[in-house]
Parts: structure tokens; C-alpha cells; sequence
């Protein structure tokens, strides 16, 4: 590395790019950014029911990082997992494709979001589908595509019975997002499944409060129910998952619900990097003080979903949302600057512009600046929010193009897989080998 001053950000997620984004525009000469990031790209969480619903393509809920920074000489991308770090030498060591680096720092931002916990549960690590990467929702919609292309070949009435339902573990908002895409998709893609009945196929929701989406006024979250029972999804409330495995979900009350895809939308566990970082932690999050700074670590500083951070507005903690790490960014990008320049920092304010979510084609819910909307409203304001949030013009283009597309075409059925050439004759040998088990509950791979 030059012999520049770095601040590192770790971390390539809402609140990493926002904050890379911003310092590029304000550092003074001499500072640069370094963003280092497991992935290559950005991927824009809110979207991947979407991608399960196949409204849009993964590739355009993803967009590469180099292409949001400028580069040159104010900024530089590494991908890369940071593996530890040390805050006396001022140094983050991360594993590169060219081996294991170190970076030094002035600054350094921890932006590294948190894991899926599948151990909340029992066996939700080997029989449910996390939703959390833009792999998993791909994952989930060829699961789909494949047991419908399944039933088609079954006779057994409780099979088929058993493969046609899917599970949604959590009433939240992706709980409530990906059940309406799951559903919706479903229902269209029978037409080209003529021995699939649409009463053969089935989702159901299951939530361990009185009702869904409490982040949010009663009355949308009943709204939401509302609409979801209208195109038969199953709502389960005061219902708690105790245990998981390949025959569905057994219920706290001892309740059984069969269902051979269960799709988990609960339980955020720290990101392993904290566990060996001398910070302040609750809740599993790094508490900071009201400008991000970490207390006690000088240069260190968190935001996003890796921090919890009070929002001066309300007093209260900052919710782990997009929204809330995008304005993170943005304040703290001017408190870096404002500490290399020696000025007092901020303490993070924000108002809250509202929470929405979709709960399926034309259908959602959403309370926006003391606003309660439903149905097609709430839907049309989601994506144009939405839209706007998208980061680059042409991805922008892109997925209003898809949108558009989706509303007057049928959603897209591919089931694809990526078998390359040398592995395609060893392919022939499965079918086979799962026609064998068809009457023996499945593992999840
Ligand atoms: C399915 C789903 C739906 C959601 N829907 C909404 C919604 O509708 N509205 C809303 O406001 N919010 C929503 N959220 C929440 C929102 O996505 C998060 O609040 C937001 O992504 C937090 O941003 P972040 O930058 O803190 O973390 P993330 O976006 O999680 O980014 C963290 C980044 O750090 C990288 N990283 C982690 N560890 C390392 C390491 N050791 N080295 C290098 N890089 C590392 C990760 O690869 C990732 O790129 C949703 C989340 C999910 C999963």
C-alpha cells in the first residue's frame, strides 16, 4: 500500500458503500478510503423476495462495488474476508485472492452487518432455507421449481401433498415478502405444470407474536393478513417453531405442520470478526457512542447492522434497517471528516421516513410520514422508493425494464442449474438416485 493515510471500512454492505461513497466527495488530500469486502458486489437485501418470486434477475439486486466508487486515487476496493484485527499496530489482516494481507489504518469502520442463526432453532441449520444472500434466494426459487416439477411425476396423494407446501418461518418483513412472492409465483407457474392442481400447492406463515409485521401499525399488520389470506396463505400467529426437520415444523404447542420446504426468515447471530474484538457489545451488537465512534478504541468506529447506535431524534437505538445504515453512512462520513480535521463531532440524528413492505403482486402495506397505506399504493410507493435507493443508473433502468415486463408476462420458470461440461455425465446417475427416496422424507442439502 502507498505510503496515503487509509481509512478502512470493512465491510461492502448499504452502510459500507454509503460511507465509502461520501468519504471519496469530502476526505481532504492525502486520505484515501480502502472498502474491503467479502463479496465483489453490493447486494440490495430488500429485493431478494423478488428474486425468489423471479420479478427480477439476481445479477440486478447486486451491484459491483467498483462501479459505486470512483477509484483513482481517493479510493480502493479489496475484496476480501478481513480475518482479525489488531487496534494497537492499526491493522486489519484480510484474506485476498493474492493470500493473506495486511492494511493499515488511521480510521477504521466496522460495517459488517451480521450472520443468519440457524442454531435458534432445532434443525433449522439442516432442513430450512436461510434467506439472507442473494445465493439462498436462487437457492429457494429452484427448490420451488423443483418440487413442483416433482409433483407432477408423484402419485402418492400425501407426497405430493407434503412437497406442494412451503413453510415461512417469521411474520417480519421478509417472513411476509417472500411468502407473497412464493405464493404469487406458484399460482403462475402452474399453467405449465397441467397434473399440478393450484390446491395442491400451498404457503403458510408462521409467527410467534398476535400478528404480522409489528415493526408496524396493528392496522397494516392486519392489513397484510388480510391480504394474504385472500390468496390463501396460511396465517399461523402465536405460533413458535420449536423443531425442524425434513417431514416440516413442529410447533411449541407440540403441533405438527408438514411441509417439505421450510424457508427461515429469523435470528440474526453476531458477525464472527466481533468475537475477538475488545469492544463494548449488547445484544450482540457493538454499542457505539452517539457519533459511531467505538468507546475507548481510538479511530475505531461502527455503524449498520454491526452497531447499536442511538438515534438522537428519539433516544432510542437505531433499528438494523437499510434506511437506518444509509443515514448512518452519511453521518458519519462527515464526523470522520470532521475528526481528521479537529471539529467536534455529531451525535446521529435521524427521522424516520417509514417502514413498508410488500405482500405480493399490486399488494402491500406501508406507513410513510404518518401515512397508513394498503394494497396497490403501499406497492407502487415500495418500488419507486425502492428504485430510487438502487444504486447506479443502468441497474436502475434494468430492473423498471423487469418490473415492467413482469406486470404483462409470466414469471420466468428456468430452473437453472450451473453443470458444466465435465460434470454432466456423472448428472445422468441422479435422477435415479432420487427416485429411490421419493417416498423417504428428504434432507435439505
Ligand atoms: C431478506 C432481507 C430483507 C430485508 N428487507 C429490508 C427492507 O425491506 N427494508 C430495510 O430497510 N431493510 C431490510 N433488510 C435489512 C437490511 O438489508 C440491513 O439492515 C442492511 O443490509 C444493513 O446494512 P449493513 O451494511 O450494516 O450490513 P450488510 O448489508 O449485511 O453488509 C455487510 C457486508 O459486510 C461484508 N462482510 C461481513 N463480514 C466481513 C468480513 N469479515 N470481511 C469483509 N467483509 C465482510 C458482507 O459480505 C456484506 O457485504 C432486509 C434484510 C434481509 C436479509
Amino acid at each position: 500500500m502507498p505510503a496515503e493515510k487509509n481509512i478502512v471500512i470493512v465491510g461492502g454492505g448499504f452502510a459500507g458503500t454509503t460511507l465509502a461513497r461520501s468519504l471519496e466527495r469530502q476526505l481532504p488530500q492525502g486520505w484515501r478510503v480502502v472498502l474491503v469486502s467479502e463479496e465483489s458486489y453490493t447486494t440490495f437485501n430488500p429485493m431478494l423476495a423478488e428474486v425468489v418470486g423471479a420479478s427480477v434477475f439476481p445479477e440486478h439486486v447486486v451491484a459491483p462495488i467498483r462501479q459505486m466508487l470512483r477509484g483513482g486515487t481517493r479510493s480502493q476496493f479489496v475484496m476480501g474476508r478481513v480475518l482479525s484485527i489488531d487496534p494497537e499496530r492499526r491493522c486489519v489482516r484480510a484474506g485476498t485472492l493474492a493470500g493473506i494481507q495486511d492494511i493499515r489504518y488511521e480510521h477504521l469502520v466496522l460495517a459488517f452487518g451480521t450472520r443468519a442463526n440457524l442454531d435458534l432453532v432445532p434443525g433449522l441449520a439442516d432442513h430450512a432455507l436461510p434467506l439472507k444472500l442473494v445465493g439462498d434466494a436462487m437457492f429457494i426459487r429452484n427448490r420451488m421449481l423443483q418440487r413442483i416439477a416433482r409433483i407432477e411425476l408423484e402419485t402418492d396423494p400425501a407426497v405430493r401433498r407434503r412437497l406442494g407446501h412451503f413453510i415461512v418461518i417469521g411474520g417480519g418483513f421478509s417472513g411476509v415478502e417472500v411468502a407473497g412472492a412464493l405464493a404469487d409465483f406458484l399460482r403462475g407457474a402452474t399453467r405449465y405444470y397441467p397434473r399440478v392442481r393450484t390446491e395442491e400447492l400451498q404457503v403458510t406463515v408462521i409467527e410467534g407474536a398476535d400478528r404480522l409485521l409489528v415493526e408496524l401499525p396493528k392496522s397494516l399488520g392486519l392489513a397484510a393478513a388480510r391480504s394474504m389470506l385472500a390468496r390463501r396463505i396460511e396465517v399461523r400467529l402465536n405460533a413458535r417453531a420449536a423443531e425442524v426437520d425434513a417431514g416440516g415444523v413442529r410447533l411449541a404447542t407440540g403441533e405438527n405442520i408438514a411441509g417439505a420446504t421450510v424457508i427461515c426468515t429469523i435470528g440474526t447471530r453476531p458477525n464472527p470478526l466481533l468475537e475477538a474484538l475488545p469492544v463494548p457489545r449488547q445484544r450482540g451488537r457493538i454499542e457505539t457512542a452517539p457519533d459511531m465512534s467505538v468507546p475507548g478504541m481510538s479511530g475505531l468506529w461502527a455503524l449498520g447492522d454491526c452497531a447499536l447506535v442511538r438515534n438522537g431524534m428519539t433516544q432510542q437505538f437505531a433499528p438494523p434497517t437499510a434506511q437506518f445504515a444509509v443515514a448512518q453512512a452519511r453521518s458519519l462520513a462527515r464526523n470522520i471528516v470532521a475528526a481528521i480535521e479537529g471539529r467536534a463531532t455529531q451525535a446521529f440524528r435521524h427521522e424516520s421516513k417509514g417502514m413498508m413492505a410488500t405482500t405480493g403482486h399490486l399488494k402491500g402495506v406501508a406507513s410513510v410520514f404518518g401515512l397508513r397505506l394498503h394494497g396497490l399504493p403501499a406497492w407502487l410507493l415500495w418500488r419507486a422508493y425502492y428504485l430510487l435507493l438502487i444504486p447506479t443508473a443502468g441497474r436502475k433502468v434494468r430492473i423498471w425494464l423487469e418490473w415492467t415486463w413482469s406486470m404483462f408476462f409470466a414469471a420466468d420458470i428456468t430452473h437453472l442449474r450451473f453443470t458444466r461440461t465435465n460434470e454432466a455425465d456423472a448428472e445422468t446417475a441422479r435422477p435415479a438416485v432420487e427416485a429411490l427416496s421419493k417416498s423417504q422424507p428428504q434432507r435439505q442439502p
